[in-house]
């Protein structure tokens, strides 16, 4: 992964295969992230609805959103590094 800022979901650190919020961070694409479920552009708008989406994510046991799409051997702690720190 070369470009965390761009291509994480900024719930939960996921890789996207096109950037969530764009190539300039500011144009959401309102796709939904396959492991936390979150559209971009509206609970990830900023850093407060970010930290309570992610709580409630956490507290539902951070399930994925599309199963299917769960690597193998996933690890959340490893995940959630990816996650860019503004939004930590
Ligand atoms: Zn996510």
């Amino acid at each position: 992964m070369n470009n965390n800022e761009f291509y994480a979901c900024r719930i939960c650190g996921t890789e996207q295969l096109d950037p969530p919020w764009g190539v300039d961070g500011q144009t959401p694409n309102y796709d939904i992230c396959d492991c936390c479920g979150v559209e971009f552009g509206y609970e990830d708008m900023s850093v407060d609805s970010i930290k309570v989406y992610r709580q409630k994510w956490v507290e539902s046991s951070a399930d994925w959103y599309r199963k299917k799409n769960k690597p193998q051997e996933w690890s959340l702690e490893k995940q959630f590094q990816n996650i860019p720190k503004q939004y930590r």
